[in-house]
């Protein structure tokens, strides 16, 4: 259902649980065929009016535009006509001309299916590309009555995951190949412990996007994990798309093998080899000119034939990548004279000594980057510094930041605003609160210009920061912010060198109490084995201790509702920590009565 009419519903919900009759209204939804007779029943098996009609609405919530307007009409048809005009201004239109008159050619229809997917939005400035475009949706339509891959591959920095988001913005693609909808999945360079969480969000949110009767527990192992996936794409999303963005090797690609519509981005073209049913398009590693420069000029408000002889100039020296390109643009939107100052800047190689990582080979990335921060704060320069601490492919929420900076949450949005209005910094809205992450290549720069200062002053920055927002205890789930503490404190314990304080956050029941319930228990052994040498320092007898308990009580931490731990605790051998510290506890419990 398209965000406006979503909107109206809730805002009208209230109103409307107080005074309709569900059971005169399904009547008519389930003849125009949008709601089932399960759904029926399990509304009329509510015991009030009231309880029968807030049961509709939630159901309602789940559906499509249809569902919006037969509800609309039955609302009519029942003379609730006071009530249906609470919904009339924000009916959706389901012609197909009304699907095409919208000015970014993207309908509300399309834009509901994809950000309920997760597929991100175009960049700030954005240019078609619309022969690679055409290239992708005809292999696309490929998928239409079989499953099977198509593969983007290109360099880092190409446009791939803009291409992939742009490819899926079509109506009568949807409608024809994927109408059980669209999943975007952003992959990265992941480790097992990685893969599994990023399988079992996905899964979550698949589970989520229907209504089920009640929320399975988190798949624990990554095997569970691609059987829970393969089933609710046979069974749920038939014919569904599922968009995975970034994959890096096959290991991972193996996970996602599961009989199902893929769209893959990749840096490695050889990936999909052994898979079957494959279709591949290269994108080159640059725009072509004129697309480059039609960047440019949306940048600085220009006509593209009013701009300086320089800028083809810049767009040979950084041979067209789009993200070096939206780099400079955003420079020249501020300071519209510097064209030949920021030329200068992309021809000075003077990054060329700075060592190189991996996925790191653009000379003019640097001296664009450079040229961005150069012009920023000292103060702010000094905070986009403290983003080199985070990893890569993560997204964050603003209140992460705020933590680390010490700042109030507006004046983190101020400064992460900042950093978007300058492509140093990208915003993911399909989230609320809405989440920032770098593109990996600048992270590569952050990482390459700090790395003397990373362990001992960044990192160690942020676990100094942390403690004093924390000081009262671990964060809880209703801090947005608490998941990213649980996945990556020890992280950064570890990469700070602080090992007092590592030793002391893993060998607490507390903390595996809480990260076991927020994130189950497999990324919590995963931390064991990764930190096993650092703690082994401390008391390997200890690690084995916790990691034992876990591996023999990993099932019922994935159980919802969540065990009492320190009970699970309290069967531990009594030599255990893991069994003194819950003796602590309970003892504790039982004087507070
Ligand atoms: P890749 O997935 O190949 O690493 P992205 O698709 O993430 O690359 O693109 C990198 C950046 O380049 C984007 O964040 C955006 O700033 C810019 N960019 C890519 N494609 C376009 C485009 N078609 N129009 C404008 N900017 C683009």
């Amino acid at each position: 259902m398209e965000e406006r009419a979503r909107s109206c519903l809730l805002r009208s919900r209230a109103t409307l649980e107080q005074d309709i009759k569900a059971s005169y209204l399904m009547d008519h939804m389930i003849s125009d065929g949008v709601l089932t007779g399960v759904e029926e029943e399990r509304v009329l098996s509510k015991p009030t009016r009231r309880e029968q009609a807030a049961a509709l609405l939630e159901v309602l919530l789940w559906k499509d535009n249809r569902a919006y307007i037969s509800f609309y009409n039955a609302l009519i048809r029942e003379s609730y006509g006071d009530l249906a005009s609470l919904l009339h201004n924000d009916l959706p239109q389901l012609s197909p001309e009304g699907e095409k008159s919208y000015s970014n050619g993207i309908s509300p229809t399309v834009q509901a299916i994809l950000s309920e997917g997760g597929v991100p939005q175009r960049p700030v400035v954005f240019v078609n590309r619309p022969a690679l475009l055409n290239k992708v949706r005809e292999k696309l339509y490929k998928l239409q009555n079989a499953v099977g891959w198509v593969t983007v591959f290109g360099m880092a920095g190409s446009g791939k995951s803009v291409l992939a988001a742009e490819s899926v913005k079509d109506h009568t693609l949807i409608k024809e190949c994927f109408p059980d909808g669209i999943h975007w999945l952003s992959v990265g360079q992941c480790e097992r412990a990685d893969l599994l969480v990023r399988l079992q969000s996905l899964c979550f949110r698949l589970e989520q996007s229907q209504v089920s009767e009640a929320p399975l527990r988190p798949p624990s192992s990554l095997e569970e994990a691609k059987e829970r996936l393969r089933f609710l794409m046979l069974r749920r999303f038939p014919r569904a798309l599922l968009i995975l963005d970034d994959v890096w090797d096959s290991y991972t690609l193996r996970a996602f093998d599961i009989q199902c519509r893929v769209l893959l981005t990749t840096r490695n073209r050889s990936l999909t080899d052994s898979v079957s049913g494959r279709f591949s398009v290269p994108v080159e590693s640059g725009l072509d000119e004129e697309k480059a420069l039609e960047i440019l000029a949306l940048y600085v408000n220009g006509k593209l034939h009013n701009l300086p002889e320089q800028a083809r100039s810049i767009v040979k020296e950084c041979k067209g990548s789009p993200l070096v390109v939206s780099l400079i643009g955003a420079l020249l939107r501020e300071f519209p004279e510097r064209w030949g100052y920021y030329l200068r800047q992309l021809q000075k190689k003077q990054f060329q000594r700075i060592r190189k990582s991996s996925s790191y080979d653009y000379e003019a990335l640097d001296q664009a980057m450079d040229a961005s921060l150069q012009v920023l704060k000292k103060e702010h320069r000094e905070l986009y510094k403290d983003l080199s601490v985070l990893e890569k492919d993560v997204k964050v929420p603003a209140k992460v930041l705020s933590v680390l900076w010490g700042k109030e949450l507006e004046d983190v949005e101020d400064v992460l605003q900042e950093f978007v209005n300058k492509s140093l910094l990208f915003r993911d809205c399909n989230q609320r609160p809405y989440l920032y992450y770098l593109h990996d290549l600048q992270l590569d720069f952050l990482t390459e210009q700090n790395r003397s200062q990373l362990a001992v002053s960044l990192h160690s920055k942020v676990i100094r920061q942390y403690q004093q927002a924390y000081s009262k205890g671990l964060p809880t789930s209703v801090d947005v912010e608490c998941l990213y503490w649980y996945r990556f404190l020890p992280h950064h314990m570890a990469r700070a060198g602080l090992s007092k304080e590592l030793y002391s956050l893993m060998f607490s029941l507390d903390w595996v109490k809480n990260k076991a319930q927020i994130m189950g228990s497999a990324h919590l052994i995963n931390d064991y084995v990764e930190y096993g040498a650092i703690l082994d320092q401390e008391n390997s007898e200890v690690r084995l201790q916790f990691q034992e308990f876990l591996s023999l009580n990993g099932h019922q931490l994935e159980q919802r509702p969540f065990p009492d731990v320190v009970q699970l605790a309290l069967s531990q051998p009594h030599s255990s920590e893991v069994y003194k510290q819950a003796l602590l506890q309970a003892k504790e419990r039982a004087n507070r009565g």
